[in-house]
Protein backbone atom coordinates (compact mmCIF):
# COMPACT_ATOMS: atom_id res chain seq x y z
CA UNK A 1 0.00 0.00 0.00
CA UNK A 2 1.39 3.58 -0.27
CA UNK A 3 -0.39 7.20 -1.12
CA UNK A 4 2.33 9.67 -2.03
CA UNK A 5 2.74 13.19 -3.01
CA UNK A 6 5.30 13.60 -5.38
CA UNK A 7 6.64 17.01 -7.14
CA UNK A 8 8.01 17.42 -10.34
CA UNK A 9 10.26 20.27 -11.11
CA UNK A 10 9.75 22.18 -14.48
CA UNK A 11 12.07 24.67 -15.85
CA UNK A 12 10.09 27.76 -17.23
CA UNK A 13 11.04 28.97 -20.12
CA UNK A 14 12.50 32.06 -18.58
CA UNK A 15 15.57 32.07 -16.85
CA UNK A 16 15.44 31.23 -13.25
CA UNK A 17 12.24 30.64 -12.90
CA UNK A 18 10.36 27.01 -11.80
CA UNK A 19 7.12 25.29 -11.21
CA UNK A 20 6.61 22.49 -8.94
CA UNK A 21 4.12 19.73 -11.05
CA UNK A 22 2.11 17.93 -7.70
CA UNK A 23 1.11 14.80 -8.33
CA UNK A 24 -0.45 12.06 -6.08
CA UNK A 25 -0.01 7.70 -6.28
CA UNK A 26 -1.69 5.50 -4.09
CA UNK A 27 -2.78 1.80 -4.59
CA UNK A 28 -0.38 -1.51 -4.46
CA UNK A 29 2.87 -0.68 -6.70
CA UNK A 30 2.05 -4.56 -8.54
CA UNK A 31 -1.52 -4.00 -9.03
CA UNK A 32 -2.91 -5.10 -12.65
CA UNK A 33 -4.71 -2.11 -13.39
CA UNK A 34 -3.90 1.50 -13.71
CA UNK A 35 -5.95 4.55 -13.33
CA UNK A 36 -4.54 8.21 -14.32
CA UNK A 37 -6.64 11.21 -13.65
CA UNK A 38 -5.79 15.20 -14.02
CA UNK A 39 -7.71 17.99 -13.38
CA UNK A 40 -7.22 21.63 -14.92
CA UNK A 41 -5.53 21.01 -17.95
CA UNK A 42 -8.17 24.52 -19.39
CA UNK A 43 -6.27 25.84 -16.05
CA UNK A 44 -9.57 28.33 -15.44
CA UNK A 45 -11.67 24.84 -15.27
CA UNK A 46 -11.07 24.22 -11.69
CA UNK A 47 -14.56 22.29 -10.55
CA UNK A 48 -11.85 19.25 -11.04
CA UNK A 49 -9.52 20.57 -9.11
CA UNK A 50 -12.43 20.45 -5.93
CA UNK A 51 -13.11 17.29 -6.84
CA UNK A 52 -10.60 15.75 -6.87
CA UNK A 53 -9.50 17.54 -3.49
CA UNK A 54 -12.71 15.55 -2.07
CA UNK A 55 -11.34 12.20 -3.74
CA UNK A 56 -7.83 12.58 -2.32
CA UNK A 57 -9.05 11.62 0.94
CA UNK A 58 -10.95 9.11 -0.04
CA UNK A 59 -8.44 7.46 -2.12
CA UNK A 60 -6.20 7.50 1.16
CA UNK A 61 -8.42 5.82 3.43
CA UNK A 62 -9.35 2.99 0.72
CA UNK A 63 -5.30 2.22 0.31
CA UNK A 64 -5.07 2.27 4.11
CA UNK A 65 -7.53 -0.10 4.66
CA UNK A 66 -5.88 -2.16 1.79
CA UNK A 67 -9.10 -1.66 -0.78
CA UNK A 68 -7.54 -0.23 -3.91
CA UNK A 69 -7.10 -3.42 -6.62
CA UNK A 70 -5.54 -0.42 -8.95
CA UNK A 71 -2.60 1.89 -8.43
CA UNK A 72 -4.32 5.39 -9.25
CA UNK A 73 -2.16 8.42 -10.52
CA UNK A 74 -3.96 11.92 -9.28
CA UNK A 75 -2.86 15.22 -10.86
CA UNK A 76 -5.42 17.67 -9.17
CA UNK A 77 -3.85 20.86 -11.06
CA UNK A 78 -1.82 19.34 -14.15
CA UNK A 79 -0.88 23.04 -15.98
CA UNK A 80 0.66 24.93 -13.40
CA UNK A 81 1.56 26.90 -16.23
CA UNK A 82 -1.88 28.16 -16.94
CA UNK A 83 -2.50 28.60 -13.42
CA UNK A 84 0.21 31.44 -13.94
CA UNK A 85 -1.39 33.35 -16.90
CA UNK A 86 -3.02 36.53 -14.38
CA UNK A 87 -2.66 39.25 -16.64
CA UNK A 88 -4.35 42.89 -15.64
CA UNK A 89 -6.38 40.86 -12.58
CA UNK A 90 -7.83 38.58 -15.11
CA UNK A 91 -6.70 34.32 -15.10
CA UNK A 92 -6.22 33.03 -19.06
CA UNK A 93 -5.45 29.46 -18.55
CA UNK A 94 -6.30 27.95 -21.84
CA UNK A 95 -4.16 29.13 -24.25
CA UNK A 96 0.15 28.76 -23.78
CA UNK A 97 1.10 32.26 -23.63
CA UNK A 98 3.99 31.20 -26.06
CA UNK A 99 2.51 29.54 -28.98
CA UNK A 100 -0.90 30.33 -28.73
CA UNK A 101 -1.62 26.40 -28.36
CA UNK A 102 -4.89 25.50 -26.57
CA UNK A 103 -3.65 23.60 -23.80
CA UNK A 104 -6.25 20.57 -24.81
CA UNK A 105 -5.04 20.18 -28.25
CA UNK A 106 -2.40 18.83 -30.12
CA UNK A 107 -0.84 16.31 -28.54
CA UNK A 108 1.07 13.97 -30.47
CA UNK A 109 -0.69 11.17 -32.97
CA UNK A 110 0.80 8.18 -30.88
CA UNK A 111 -0.46 5.91 -33.65
CA UNK A 112 1.77 8.20 -36.15
CA UNK A 113 4.45 8.18 -33.76
CA UNK A 114 4.79 4.29 -32.77
CA UNK A 115 1.98 2.51 -35.09
CA UNK A 116 4.97 1.30 -37.46
CA UNK A 117 7.16 0.25 -35.10
CA UNK A 118 4.24 -2.04 -33.16
CA UNK A 119 3.22 -3.46 -36.33
CA UNK A 120 6.50 -6.16 -36.75
CA UNK A 121 6.36 -6.39 -32.95
CA UNK A 122 2.75 -8.01 -32.50
CA UNK A 123 2.19 -11.70 -31.25
CA UNK A 124 -0.58 -14.27 -31.32
CA UNK A 125 -0.62 -13.60 -27.34
CA UNK A 126 -2.94 -10.56 -26.14
CA UNK A 127 -1.24 -10.03 -22.68
CA UNK A 128 1.72 -9.77 -24.38
CA UNK A 129 0.84 -7.27 -27.27
CA UNK A 130 -0.40 -4.84 -24.43
CA UNK A 131 2.70 -5.14 -23.31
CA UNK A 132 4.71 -4.79 -26.63
CA UNK A 133 2.62 -1.77 -27.44
CA UNK A 134 3.03 0.22 -23.45
CA UNK A 135 6.71 -0.52 -23.96
CA UNK A 136 7.02 0.66 -27.51
CA UNK A 137 4.99 4.05 -26.65
CA UNK A 138 7.44 4.65 -23.25
CA UNK A 139 10.86 4.00 -25.82
CA UNK A 140 9.03 6.74 -27.94
CA UNK A 141 8.59 9.30 -25.08
CA UNK A 142 11.45 8.31 -23.74
CA UNK A 143 13.90 9.58 -26.92
CA UNK A 144 12.31 12.84 -27.01
CA UNK A 145 13.79 15.44 -25.51
CA UNK A 146 11.44 18.50 -25.04
CA UNK A 147 12.09 22.02 -25.10
CA UNK A 148 9.71 24.54 -24.35
CA UNK A 149 8.05 24.31 -20.55
CA UNK A 150 5.00 23.55 -22.09
CA UNK A 151 6.28 20.40 -24.01
CA UNK A 152 8.53 19.54 -20.98
CA UNK A 153 5.10 19.60 -19.04
CA UNK A 154 3.08 17.37 -21.57
CA UNK A 155 6.18 14.88 -21.78
CA UNK A 156 6.23 14.26 -18.19
CA UNK A 157 2.26 13.83 -17.99
CA UNK A 158 2.73 11.58 -20.83
CA UNK A 159 5.22 9.32 -19.48
CA UNK A 160 2.85 9.01 -16.09
CA UNK A 161 -0.29 8.55 -18.43
CA UNK A 162 0.85 5.87 -20.97
CA UNK A 163 0.36 2.69 -19.55
CA UNK A 164 -2.98 3.75 -17.62
CA UNK A 165 -6.13 1.15 -18.35
CA UNK A 166 -8.20 4.22 -17.42
CA UNK A 167 -7.42 7.85 -18.42
CA UNK A 168 -10.00 10.47 -16.83
CA UNK A 169 -9.71 14.18 -17.64
CA UNK A 170 -11.71 16.61 -15.44
CA UNK A 171 -13.25 19.68 -17.31
CA UNK A 172 -16.00 21.96 -17.11
CA UNK A 173 -17.62 24.05 -19.49
CA UNK A 174 -18.70 27.57 -19.64
CA UNK A 175 -22.04 27.21 -17.68
CA UNK A 176 -23.08 23.88 -17.99
CA UNK A 177 -24.70 19.96 -16.88
CA UNK A 178 -22.47 17.43 -16.21
CA UNK A 179 -21.66 15.36 -19.37
CA UNK A 180 -18.78 13.72 -21.30
CA UNK A 181 -16.32 13.35 -24.78
CA UNK A 182 -15.76 10.27 -25.41
CA UNK A 183 -14.64 8.19 -28.24
CA UNK A 184 -17.12 5.00 -29.11
CA UNK A 185 -14.65 2.40 -27.86
CA UNK A 186 -13.96 3.97 -24.72
CA UNK A 187 -17.69 4.54 -24.67
CA UNK A 188 -18.46 0.81 -24.30
CA UNK A 189 -16.80 0.72 -21.16
CA UNK A 190 -17.77 3.94 -19.47
CA UNK A 191 -21.58 3.41 -19.35
CA UNK A 192 -21.52 3.35 -15.04
CA UNK A 193 -19.28 5.99 -15.40
CA UNK A 194 -22.22 8.53 -17.06
CA UNK A 195 -24.33 7.21 -14.64
CA UNK A 196 -22.32 8.12 -11.76
CA UNK A 197 -21.52 11.37 -12.86
CA UNK A 198 -25.22 12.28 -13.81
CA UNK A 199 -24.23 13.04 -17.49
CA UNK A 200 -26.63 15.11 -19.23
CA UNK A 201 -24.90 13.88 -22.15
CA UNK A 202 -22.59 11.24 -23.75
CA UNK A 203 -20.96 12.93 -27.05
CA UNK A 204 -18.97 10.78 -29.33
CA UNK A 205 -16.57 10.80 -31.25
CA UNK A 206 -13.84 8.92 -32.94
CA UNK A 207 -11.76 12.05 -33.89
CA UNK A 208 -13.25 15.21 -33.26
CA UNK A 209 -10.04 16.85 -35.06
CA UNK A 210 -8.41 18.59 -31.99
CA UNK A 211 -5.67 15.86 -30.29
CA UNK A 212 -7.31 16.65 -27.28
CA UNK A 213 -5.86 14.65 -24.34
CA UNK A 214 -8.50 12.05 -24.03
CA UNK A 215 -8.24 10.91 -27.78
CA UNK A 216 -4.43 10.21 -27.69
CA UNK A 217 -5.12 7.07 -25.73
CA UNK A 218 -7.64 5.50 -27.00
CA UNK A 219 -6.98 6.56 -30.67
CA UNK A 220 -3.42 4.16 -30.67
CA UNK A 221 -5.34 0.91 -29.78
CA UNK A 222 -8.69 1.64 -31.60
CA UNK A 223 -6.42 1.79 -34.65
CA UNK A 224 -4.14 -0.92 -33.81
CA UNK A 225 -7.00 -3.42 -33.89
CA UNK A 226 -8.22 -1.64 -37.15
CA UNK A 227 -4.92 -2.34 -39.14
CA UNK A 228 -4.03 -5.42 -37.28
CA UNK A 229 -7.38 -7.76 -37.21
CA UNK A 230 -5.25 -10.94 -37.28
CA UNK A 231 -3.89 -10.07 -33.91
CA UNK A 232 -5.12 -10.15 -30.52
CA UNK A 233 -4.98 -6.57 -29.27
CA UNK A 234 -7.21 -5.79 -26.55
CA UNK A 235 -8.74 -2.25 -26.21
CA UNK A 236 -6.30 -1.32 -23.28
CA UNK A 237 -6.73 2.83 -22.84
CA UNK A 238 -10.10 3.93 -21.59
CA UNK A 239 -10.33 7.43 -21.72
CA UNK A 240 -12.93 10.42 -21.54
CA UNK A 241 -12.99 14.15 -20.85
CA UNK A 242 -15.47 14.81 -17.93
CA UNK A 243 -17.28 18.01 -18.09
CA UNK A 244 -17.85 18.93 -14.39
CA UNK A 245 -21.10 21.75 -14.94
CA UNK A 246 -19.37 25.19 -15.26
CA UNK A 247 -16.33 27.06 -14.36
CA UNK A 248 -18.18 28.70 -11.29
CA UNK A 249 -19.37 25.68 -9.85
CA UNK A 250 -16.72 25.41 -7.68
CA UNK A 251 -18.18 24.36 -4.33
CA UNK A 252 -17.59 21.64 -1.37
CA UNK A 253 -21.12 19.76 -1.63
CA UNK A 254 -20.71 19.29 -5.70
CA UNK A 255 -17.16 18.08 -5.46
CA UNK A 256 -17.87 15.89 -2.32
CA UNK A 257 -20.40 14.24 -4.31
CA UNK A 258 -18.75 13.98 -7.31
CA UNK A 259 -16.15 12.35 -5.47
CA UNK A 260 -18.06 9.95 -3.96
CA UNK A 261 -19.62 9.05 -7.41
CA UNK A 262 -16.27 7.76 -8.71
CA UNK A 263 -15.74 5.96 -6.32
CA UNK A 264 -18.74 4.41 -6.71
CA UNK A 265 -17.58 4.28 -10.59
CA UNK A 266 -14.35 2.72 -9.46
CA UNK A 267 -15.76 0.21 -7.60
CA UNK A 268 -18.67 -0.76 -10.04
CA UNK A 269 -15.48 -1.87 -12.34
CA UNK A 270 -13.86 -3.78 -9.54
CA UNK A 271 -10.74 -1.06 -8.90
CA UNK A 272 -11.72 -0.20 -5.72
CA UNK A 273 -13.19 -2.87 -3.49
CA UNK A 274 -16.64 -3.06 -1.62
CA UNK A 275 -20.14 -2.46 -3.03
CA UNK A 276 -21.35 0.82 -4.43
CA UNK A 277 -23.37 2.59 -2.06
CA UNK A 278 -26.42 2.75 -4.28
CA UNK A 279 -27.99 2.18 -7.61
CA UNK A 280 -27.44 5.44 -10.02
CA UNK A 281 -29.49 6.60 -11.94
CA UNK A 282 -29.23 5.45 -15.76
CA UNK A 283 -27.68 8.47 -17.95
CA UNK A 284 -28.74 8.95 -21.46
CA UNK A 285 -28.34 6.87 -24.15
CA UNK A 286 -24.70 8.34 -26.14
CA UNK A 287 -24.97 10.52 -29.19
CA UNK A 288 -22.93 11.62 -31.45
CA UNK A 289 -20.80 14.67 -31.03
CA UNK A 290 -21.42 15.92 -34.46
CA UNK A 291 -25.57 15.93 -33.55
CA UNK A 292 -25.02 18.59 -30.85
CA UNK A 293 -25.16 21.56 -32.29
CA UNK A 294 -22.89 24.85 -30.84
CA UNK A 295 -25.15 28.07 -31.78
CA UNK A 296 -23.30 30.57 -31.80
CA UNK A 297 -23.38 34.29 -32.42
CA UNK A 298 -23.64 36.23 -35.84
CA UNK A 299 -23.34 40.08 -34.78
CA UNK A 300 -22.38 41.59 -31.25
CA UNK A 301 -24.91 41.94 -28.54
CA UNK A 302 -26.33 41.38 -25.05
CA UNK A 303 -27.34 37.91 -24.60
CA UNK A 304 -31.05 37.61 -22.87
CA UNK A 305 -31.67 33.62 -22.42
CA UNK A 306 -35.22 32.61 -23.24
CA UNK A 307 -34.17 28.78 -22.15
CA UNK A 308 -32.71 27.29 -18.82
CA UNK A 309 -30.14 24.49 -18.88
CA UNK A 310 -31.82 21.07 -19.46
CA UNK A 311 -34.99 22.39 -21.50
CA UNK A 312 -35.88 20.60 -23.97
CA UNK A 313 -36.41 22.96 -27.42
CA UNK A 314 -37.65 22.37 -31.13
CA UNK A 315 -35.39 23.17 -34.07
CA UNK A 316 -36.37 26.71 -34.95
CA UNK A 317 -37.41 27.96 -31.39
CA UNK A 318 -35.73 30.75 -29.88
CA UNK A 319 -33.68 29.78 -27.14
CA UNK A 320 -32.30 33.56 -26.47
CA UNK A 321 -32.94 37.13 -28.01
CA UNK A 322 -29.42 38.95 -28.64
CA UNK A 323 -30.23 42.51 -27.62
CA UNK A 324 -28.46 45.04 -30.16
CA UNK A 325 -25.63 46.76 -28.74
CA UNK A 326 -24.91 48.98 -31.82
CA UNK A 327 -26.59 50.48 -35.37
CA UNK A 328 -29.85 52.16 -35.61
CA UNK A 329 -31.79 50.23 -33.09
CA UNK A 330 -28.87 49.80 -30.69
CA UNK A 331 -30.33 48.65 -27.23
CA UNK A 332 -33.79 48.44 -28.38
CA UNK A 333 -34.20 45.71 -30.67
CA UNK A 334 -34.24 42.16 -29.60
CA UNK A 335 -32.91 39.69 -32.28
CA UNK A 336 -34.10 35.76 -31.52
CA UNK A 337 -31.96 33.06 -31.92
CA UNK A 338 -32.95 30.17 -32.93
CA UNK A 339 -31.93 26.16 -32.20
CA UNK A 340 -30.87 24.47 -34.84
CA UNK A 341 -31.59 21.34 -33.71
CA UNK A 342 -33.98 19.45 -31.41
CA UNK A 343 -32.77 18.19 -28.24
CA UNK A 344 -31.53 19.70 -24.68
CA UNK A 345 -29.85 22.68 -23.87
CA UNK A 346 -26.29 21.08 -22.42
CA UNK A 347 -24.91 24.67 -21.98
CA UNK A 348 -25.36 28.08 -21.92
CA UNK A 349 -22.59 31.16 -21.89
CA UNK A 350 -22.29 32.70 -18.31
CA UNK A 351 -21.13 36.38 -19.77
CA UNK A 352 -23.88 37.85 -21.48
CA UNK A 353 -21.78 40.36 -24.07
CA UNK A 354 -21.32 37.82 -27.41
CA UNK A 355 -19.55 38.69 -30.83
CA UNK A 356 -19.76 36.83 -33.89
CA UNK A 357 -19.01 33.18 -33.37
CA UNK A 358 -19.29 33.40 -29.71
CA UNK A 359 -20.79 30.11 -28.44
CA UNK A 360 -24.41 30.83 -27.11
CA UNK A 361 -25.23 27.42 -26.15
CA UNK A 362 -24.89 23.43 -26.81
CA UNK A 363 -27.83 21.85 -28.00
CA UNK A 364 -27.51 18.27 -27.98
CA UNK A 365 -29.51 16.31 -30.66
CA UNK A 366 -29.65 13.14 -32.02
CA UNK A 367 -29.46 13.86 -35.69
CA UNK A 368 -25.88 14.83 -37.32
CA UNK A 369 -25.52 18.11 -38.74
CA UNK A 370 -24.13 18.72 -41.86
CA UNK A 371 -22.85 22.09 -40.31
CA UNK A 372 -20.42 20.46 -37.98
CA UNK A 373 -17.75 19.69 -40.54
CA UNK A 374 -14.63 17.85 -39.73
CA UNK A 375 -13.27 19.67 -36.48
CA UNK A 376 -15.50 19.42 -33.91
CA UNK A 377 -14.95 21.29 -30.79
CA UNK A 378 -15.89 24.34 -29.75
CA UNK A 379 -12.25 25.77 -28.85
ZN1 LIG B 1 -11.53 22.20 -20.83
Amino acid sequence: MAFERFAHRIPHDAPGTVTDLVFFRAGPADAKKKVYLQAALHADEQPGIMVIHHLLPLLQKADADGALNARFVIFPMVNPLGMDQIHFQVHGGRYDDRSGTNFNRKWPDLYKETGKRIAPKLTDDAEENVRIIRETVKSWLDSLDPGPALHKLRHFVMTEAYDADYVLDLHCDNEALNHMFVTPDSMAELTELADWMGSAAQLTAEDSGGGSFDEVWPSLWTRLRAAHPDKPIPFSAVAATLEYRGSADVFDDLGQRDAENLVGFFQSKGLIAGTPARTPEKAPEPTPLNATQIVRATRPGLLAYRVALGDTVEKGQPIADLIALDGPDAFTARTPILAGTSGRVLSRKLTKYVVPGDSVAKIVGTEPLDERGEYLLED
